[in-house]
C-alpha cells in the first residue's frame, strides 16, 4: 500500500470526513458508503478506460472464488472451456474449472518448467469453447504475457490479479478481467471483476448467489454485505494512482524498476532469473543464487538490512522481489545495492 494512502486512512479512521463514524461502522446502504463505493467504481473505470458495456463488480472470495465463478457464469452446457497453463495460478484455475466444465488445456509450459508463455499464434482456440482462460501474470513464477491471445469470437477471460493497474490494459479485448485486490488495488478481502455485459446471461441456474455476476451487477455488488473497509481503501489507492499520473505513469515507473532489477541480475554471474526475457514479469521477479544453501542467509541478511519479503514462494523456493505499484524505485535500488554486497561477500 502506498504510505500516503495508509496515512490518509489513518487520519480518517475514526471519523470519515465529518460523518462522526468510521467507514467500518457505516451501513453499506448508508448514503456515505454508497458514495464511497460509487466513487471507487468511477475511478477504476476512468483509470482502466472501461467501456460502458462492461459491468464492474467488487466481490468477496478472492481470485480463488473467481476460479469457480468463471465456469459457473460462462460455461454453456456441453461446451468445453479452453485454458492456458503457465504455472501455479493457472493450475489452480484449471483444477477449479474441472469441477464444472470440460477443460481443454491448449498450451502447457511444463517443458520449460513454466518459464515461458506459449508463442503468440501457437495454439488454436476451439470456436465451440465457452471461453479462453489465462493467467496474465504468474505471481509465483514471474511470467507475464506480453500479448493478449486471439481467441476469435470466444471470450477471453484473464486473471489479472498481479498485473491490474501496473500498465495499460485494453479492456475491450477481454470478456472478463478479474483481480484480487491485495497487490496493486488495496488490501486483501476484495476481488474486482470487469465483465462484458452480454456475458451476464450465461450463468448456470445453480450458480451460488455470491458468485453470480448478473445478480451482483443488478445489485451494485451489494447483494450481500460487501467488504466495506477494503472497498474504501481501494478507492483511496485509486485516487493515489490518479494523482501520480494514472496507469501510464505506473507503467513508466514499473518498467524502470523492472529494468533496473533484471539488468542487475543479467549483469551478474551470481544471480539468475529463469524466465524467457520476453515474458518476464514487471511485478514479480524471481531469482536464484548459485547454491541453494545461500538462500536462507540471503533472506536473513536482507531482512536485517530492512529488505523484507524476499523469500520465494514456499512451493518453489529461491528468492522473489514483488515490486508492485506502491514500491518506489528507491526500494529496488536498495535491493540491487544489497545484492551486489551479498555477491561480493559470498561469490
Ligand atoms: N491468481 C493470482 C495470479 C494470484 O497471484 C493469487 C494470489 N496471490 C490468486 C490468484 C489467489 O488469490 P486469492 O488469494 O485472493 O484467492
Amino acid at each position: 500500500m502506498p504510505l500516503e494512502v495508509l496515512e490518509r486512512a489513518q487520519s480518517e479512521l475514526t471519523d470519515w470526513r465529518g460523518s462522526g463514524m468510521s467507514v467500518m461502522e457505516m451501513s453499506h446502504r448508508s448514503p456515505e458508503f454508497v458514495s464511497i463505493a460509487a466513487e471507487a467504481e468511477r475511478r477504476l473505470r476512468a483509470l482502466l478506460e472501461v467501456p460502458d458495456d462492461y459491468a464492474v463488480l467488487f466481490l468477496q472470495g478472492g481470485a480463488t472464488g473467481q476460479f469457480s465463478a468463471v465456469p459457473l457464469n460462462l460455461a454453456a452446457p456441453g461446451a468445453p472451456a479452453a485454458y492456458l497453463n503457465t504455472g501455479s495460478w493457472s493450475k489452480k484455475a484449471i483444477a477449479e474449472g474441472r469441477k464444472y466444465v470440460d477443460v481443454q488445456v491448449l498450451a502447457d509450459e511444463k517443458q520449460s518448467n513454466y518459464a515461458t508463455v506459449p508463442a503468440e499464434g501457437s495454439f488454436e482456440v476451439p470456436q465451440d469453447a465457452s471461453y479462453l482462460h489465462y493467467t496474465l501474470n504468474e505471481t509465483i513464477g514471474g511470467v507475464e504475457f506480453p500479448y493478449v491471445p486471439d481467441a476469435g469470437s470466444v471470450p477471453v477471460v484473464t486473471d489479472a490479479s498481479s498485473t491490474i493497474l501496473s500498465r495499460p490494459l485494453d479492456v475491450s479485448r477481454f470478456g472478463v478481467i478479474y483481480a484480487g485486490a491485495q497487490k496493486n488495488l488495496g488490501p486483501a478481502g476484495l476481488c474486482v471483476v470487469v465483465v462484458r455485459r452480454d456475458l451476464l446471461e450465461q450463468a448456470r441456474p445453480d450458480v451460488p448467489a455470491a458468485l453470480d455476476w448478473k445478480a451482483m451487477a443488478e445489485a451494485d455488488s451489494m447483494l450481500n454485505t460487501p467488504p466495506t473497509l477494503a472497498w474504501y481503501l481501494v478507492g483511496l489507492v485509486l485516487e493515489w494512482v490518479e494523482e501520480q499520473g494514472g496507469v501510464q505513469e505506473m507503467a513508466r515507473r514499473n518498467q524502470a524498476k523492472a529494468d533496473l532489477l533484471y539488468g542487475a541480475i543479467e549483469a551478474s554471474s551470481f544471480y539468475s532469473n529463469p524466465v524467457q526475457p520476453a515474458a518476464r514479469s514487471w511485478m514479480n521477479v524471481p531469482f536464484l543464487v548459485p547454491d541453494s544453501s545461500l538462500e536462507k542467509p540471503f533472506v536473513a541478511a536482507a531482512a536485517e538490512a530492512g529488505l523484507s519479503g524476499l523469500a520465494g514462494h514456499r512451493s518453489v523456493g529461491g528468492m522473489r522481489a514483488s515490486i508492485y505499484n506502491a514500491m518506489p524505485i528507491e526500494g529496488v535500488r536498495a535491493l540491487v545495492d544489497f545484492m551486489t554486497d551479498f555477491e561480493q561477500q559470498n561469490g
